[in-house]
């Protein structure tokens, strides 16, 4: 850090009970033909157009004593008349959005990404900023402490005061929590380690710090010590009900529900899914923060920044994140293959599979992954939990193709060998070439067929090398998610709709592809209000469903919009798209070694 550095931001939350944050940037040279200054409009790792620059209430420029004048260029652009530096220019944000993604402030915390709050300076990104965050002017405040992963330069550990960050990219990269939250510290491989949480919680903070070091600890011995970041910061925002995570190069954002966090006694499948959550963020650290997509190399926040190779970075990244649950020992091996069968359930019930692959839901992430509608399950796939399902595909295939020899770890660390420490980022055809050459062996039919085409990760036929059975059967109730065997003898009837109870209707939120819903009519909206004569029961209508048979004709009355209508549909047998992984009880020895090392990463 240089002694003066010539970009200096100052942020306050000006006013907590208006949700205000005040922002100065000074200047040092400003552009001779008059500076500009610009908000990002997405925030890496959220790929979607947010628009940040909505929330800037008032902006002003001066200089010398004197007003600058201010001209808006586009929705997220202000230019400054020419002048002599220093130059100040300072803005308000309205800041309530309570996500990982934006920025909240109220009277009892301050959240923000820099990508809400902070402008870069157009043409002067590459240089080291200073950066002094404050707290809200009076004495009620004066007990809130700071939890960032953004350098110190004066700042007390946990304090409001001095930071400085090497450049722009650097600066919005470390999301900055304020109030009164809990607070845990570890180390993990030698690096301090720490989780900030903000809400009203009872949490057994030393099972987290815990578990979370052994987690932490299993994926940096994963890629090999030292650990690319100096210290690493969990911001945990526990609610009523949440769930989201955000990685940064040495944090990550997470929203969560109060009751995932551990208390005293043995967690709950919450928890489970909480660690899953913080292991997954955590990997992010390597698979995308490090080894970076080339097309984000560098990365244009003023729009689109468009690759294929989603499914690499959050669905690889998915398959490792309970992986190394397993491989830690944090959760045994049945829980594992019922998280294994509960992912390949989702994938399995959405007929979008068949009609979107994997490179494409990556490229088109933007606006279809990222913009829900009535018709996503029907068009789109996820490129986390199908991109998980073809991680685990593709190491099985990899085991295989050199008899044990390579796995898809290695695949890993060969990325983190080759892009994790240079400047350059993954082509957009980098994975591929990289398989063969570990494998030895050509692997082009299998991405042509699971990543570019739409079929199903070859679950059925890879699984039993390590022992297992990948088994499909017919959803059992509305809240069967999969990943255990079932009980009925007979497949329950099946309407083909998803619905969602809302203001206590129950109202239809999705008609699948090919089902009677859609043969019939019934549409994403409609509000389901009488099922052969008889009241829905919103919370009760798996019952009344139970009682009737496939084959049956039977009426359903809806509302759409305010016309009550009137619908006959033929009832199918609910379709085997429920996942079950099981463990081949005769299998060799040999096999179940395999699975051994397999889920003990040796
Ligand atoms: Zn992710």
């Amino acid at each position: 850090m240089s002694a003066t550095p010539a970009i200096r931001y100052h942020i306050q939350p000006a006013h907590p009970g208006a949700h205000l944050f005040r922002v100065r940037c000074e200047v040092a040279v400003p552009a001779a033909e008059g500076q500009l200054f610009r908000l990002p409009a997405w925030i890496p790792g959220s790929y979607m157009i947010r628009d940040f620059a909505r929330h800037v209430v008032v902006a002003r420029a001066a200089a010398g004593g004197r007003a600058v004048a201010l001209t808006k260029l586009d929705k997220d652009t202000w230019q400054c008349a020419p002048c002599a530096g220093p130059l100040s220019f300072e803005w308000e944000v309205h800041a309530w959005d309570l996500s990982v993604r934006g920025a909240h402030l109220d009277t009892t915390h301050a959240y923000f990404n820099g990508s809400s709050v902070f402008p870069a300076v157009v043409g002067q990104e590459h240089l080291p900023c200073a950066v002094t965050i404050a707290l809200p002017d009076g004495e009620g405040w004066k007990h809130w402490r700071v939890a960032t992963s953004l350098p110190r330069a004066g700042a007390l550990p946990w304090s409001a005061g001095d930071y400085a960050a090497a450049d722009y990219e650097e600066l919005i990269d470390h999301p900055v929590e304020m109030g009164e939250f809990l607070l845990g510290e570890f180390e993990a491989c030698g690096v301090p380690h720490a989780v900030a949480i903000t809400g009203r919680v009872r949490v057994d903070l030393e099972r987290l710090c815990r578990d979370l070091k052994t987690v932490c600890e299993h994926h940096i011995r994963f890629f090999g010590e030292p650990a690319p970041m100096a210290r690493y910061l969990f911001l945990v925002t526990a609610v009523g009900e949440g769930y989201g995570g955000l990685e940064h190069r040495a944090s990550t954002s997470l929203l969560c529900g109060r009751d995932d966090l551990p208390r005293s006694g043995e967690p709950g499948d919450g928890y489970r899914t909480f660690l899953g959550l913080c292991s997954h963020e955590y990997f992010h650290a390597w698979n995308v923060k490090r080894i970076r997509p080339a097309a984000f190399v560098p990365c244009d926040l003023g729009r689109e920044a468009y690759t294929r190779l989603l499914w690499v970075f959050e669905g690889f990244t998915s398959y490792y994140d309970d992986l190394a649950l397993v491989r830690s020992g944090l959760i045994d091996e049945a829980g594992y293959l019922k998280m294994l069968g509960e992912t390949a359930t989702r994938v399995w019930r959405g007929p979008g599979r068949l009609r979107q692959s994997l490179a494409e839901s990556s490229f088109d992430a933007w606006n279809k992954f990222y913009k829900p509608d009535a018709n996503t399950p029907n068009a789109v796939v996820s490129y986390y939990t199908k991109g998980a399902l073809v991680a685990l595909a593709l190491d099985l295939a990899l085991r295989r193709a050199s008899a044990g020899a390579r796995s898809l770890d290695d695949v890993m660390r060969a990325l983190w060998a080759r892009y994790g420490r240079s400047a350059d980022g993954v082509p957009e055809d980098g994975i591929e070439p990289l398989v063969a050459e570990l494998a030895s062996q050509d692997f082009g039919a299998f991405f042509a067929r699971h990543v570019h085409g739409v079929e199903d990760a070859p679950l059925a036929e890879l699984l039993p090398d390590v022992g297992l059975r990948f088994n499909l059967r017919p959803a059992e109730s509305g809240s069967d998610n999969g990943g255990r065997p079932g009980t009925r003898s007979e497949p329950r009837a099946d309407l083909g709709l998803r619905t969602q109870v809302a203001d206590g209707e129950l109202r239809v939120s999705h008609v699948l592809d090919g089902g009677p819903a859609q043969a019939a009519g019934i549409a994403a909206g409609d509000v389901l209000v009488a099922l052969e004569g008889l009241r829905v029961q919103p919370r009760g209508f798996d019952r009344q469903l139970d009682a009737l048979r496939p084959g049956e004709c039977v009426h359903l009355h809806v509302f759409r919009r305010d016309e009550l209508l009137v619908f006959a549909l033929t009832l199918a047998a609910a379709p085997a798209d429920t996942v079950f992984i099981s463990v081949d009880g005769d299998a060799a020895d040999a096999v179940v070694q395999r699975r051994r090392t397999w889920l003990s990463g040796g």
